[in-house]
């Protein structure tokens, strides 16, 4: 008897749906496997305008997706990091860039030869030494010349997009690829003995069956939660924001190449530009401030919204199994961490990586389910550690981050920080989606400071190593004078004219 996959079941048609669609429609091509999409157009989806970090490059190459088309669909911009304003005390930022940073010294990575230049009593500064920020800070862009070693070689870049936007791309695409779309509202779902789901149950009362489904319903979670009551850990102790109200702004005339987070008094705002617009958010904990203030603020901050605004309500958290039976549960269906670092999307393109390294026949196998938990778990949570990190480390004095500044960490983000505040180690795991370098940038930026540094940093010749540093910050400049402005290459690359502010 044939054990394949013959039907798939998409519920929903926001990013993570359409994410999930095309990529299933791109792998599955020509299997005979059918995938039928389920959306209503009464629910709306989250999609505001929303940043991307560097995988997403990754994402569109397997789909054969020309990034230029992409970029012009969708009015996007690139995003070379984000810039932390105000966040460990008024006044001061920091950046969490893409890409290398410094040269490899002795084959240490250069951030433990930082701590060192320190110590010396010098006073290094990111911008010398990552491409990324020095380009950001000046407006402009530059791409990867996959030539080694030097700043470009190892340059990377994410988007910014309108999610609305890359739904409606991604819909077109799937759709060439077979992928069928019912416009109806699921009502409920009906299970087999053995607590399968069988099929949707979509309104008038028709039923849609399949043998694999991907909840891709949003918050709500209509099959996850909804029908196999799966329940959710949510993590409100560590991330307490639990709302944002968003809306756009006019266009930047150069948009600026990086996501701007300033912290506010009660959470931080996001400015995301856009090729068109600009995407603004205030995320914020509902218990210190009220919705009519953090839309003032908002205001305030990032001028008049052009659009209503919206007030968007979660729990930060996951659920207790992303896949449970025969549901798979994606993007807001799966859980949600608050955008700081953007790993809302990126989680969608690593579930369905890991699906397809995890691909079931109709036996789902519960070993390969636990696996796929397993994986999916140890990410979210390290994503959801280094979030955390960005708040702990304050110096700000209003309520909401003396409260941060004092909360219990979860134990391994404890663990780090002893290991890092003593040694300037960082451990990694080759799973995690945040690299070493990443962690380093927040610490760095929040102020946190290794008491030693890496021994075999310091056997290494100070004054030749000096020499290699100075050709670095020589070569970084050079490439930000001759890199053209962030609107330039966006026209280059999208291949159109400029809209009018
Ligand atoms: C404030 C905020 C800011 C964010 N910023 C970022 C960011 O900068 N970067 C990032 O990576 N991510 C960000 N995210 C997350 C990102 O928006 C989501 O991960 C992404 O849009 C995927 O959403 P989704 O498709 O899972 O859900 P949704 O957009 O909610 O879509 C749900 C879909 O399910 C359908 N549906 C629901 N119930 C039914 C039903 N009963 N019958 C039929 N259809 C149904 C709806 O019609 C809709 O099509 C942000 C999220 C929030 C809340």
């Amino acid at each position: 008897m044939d054990r394949a996959i013959g039907s798939i079941a998409i519920l929903g048609g926001g990013t993570a749906g359409w994410m999930a669609a095309a990529v299933l429609a791109q792998v599955l091509r020509g299997t005979g496997t059918t995938i039928t999409l389920v959306e209503s157009a009464e629910i709306p989806t989250v999609g505001v305008g929303e940043a991307t970090i560097p995988p997403i490059v990754d994402f569109l190459r397997l789909l054969e997706i020309d990034q230029g088309q992409f970029m012009a669909a969708t009015e996007g911009s690139f995003k070379l990091g984000i810039r932390f304003d105000d966040w460990r005390v008024l006044g001061e930022r920091y950046w969490h860039p893409f890409g290398t940073f410094g040269p490899s010294v002795d084959r240490r990575p250069f951030h433990h030869m930082w701590h060192r230049l320190r110590a010396a009593g010098e006073d290094p500064r990111v911008e010398a030494y990552s491409l990324a920020t020095a380009l950001g800070d000046a407006g402009r862009m530059a791409f990867a010349d996959g030539q080694g070693q030097g700043p470009l070689g190892g340059m990377r870049h994410a988007l910014h997009f309108d999610a609305g936007l890359v739904a409606r791309f991604l819909r077109t695409y799937s759709e060439q690829r077979g992928v069928r779309r019912l416009e109806r509202r699921v009502e409920g779902a009906t299970l087999k003995d053995d607590g399968f789901v069988e099929a949707l149950v979509l309104e008038g009362g028709e039923r849609l069956a399949a043998d694999l489904f991907i909840d891709c319903s949003g918050f709500r979670g209509v099959l996850i939660e909804g029908a196999l009551k799966t329940g959710y850990e949510g993590w409100s102790a560590f991330l307490p924001c639990d709302r944002a109200v968003a809306g756009l702004t006019v266009r930047d005339a150069n948009p600026p190449p990086f996501t701007q987070a300033a912290a506010r008094p009660a959470g931080w705002r996001w400015r995301i530009p856009l090729r068109h617009r600009t995407g603004n958010g205030y995320v914020y904990s509902s218990a210190h401030v009220s919705d009519d203030e953090a839309l003032a603020d908002l205001e305030r901050e990032a001028g008049k919204l052009l659009t209503e605004p919206r007030v968007l309500k979660f729990t930060g958290g996951r659920r207790k199994a992303f896949w449970n039976r025969n549901v798979i549960a994606l993007g807001l269906a799966s859980g949600f961490i608050e955008p700081l670092e953007s790993t809302s999307i990126h989680f969608v393109t690593s579930g369905l990586m890991k699906l397809l390294d995890h691909f079931p026949d109709k036996d789902f196998d519960a070993a390969n389910i636990a696996d796929y938990n397993a994986a999916l778990v140890a990410e979210y949570e390290a994503a959801r550690d280094f979030i955390v990190l960005h708040y702990q480390p304050t110096r700000r004095d209003e309520p909401f981050w003396r409260e941060r500044a004092a909360a219990a960490l979860p134990p391994d983000l404890a663990e780090r920080l002893a290991l890092y505040r003593g040694t300037g180690r960082i451990p990694h795991r080759p799973t995690e989606l945040f690299t070493e370098l990443s962690w380093f940038y927040v610490l760095e930026g929040m102020g946190v400071r290794p008491a030693a540094y890496d021994p075999l940093v310091g056997l290494s010749n100070l004054s030749q190593v000096r020499e290699g540093l100075s050709g670095w910050r020589r070569r970084v400049a050079e490439i930000v004078q001759a890199a053209p402005a962030h609107d330039a290459a966006l026209d280059l690359v999208a291949g159109r004219r400029r809209p009018a502010a």
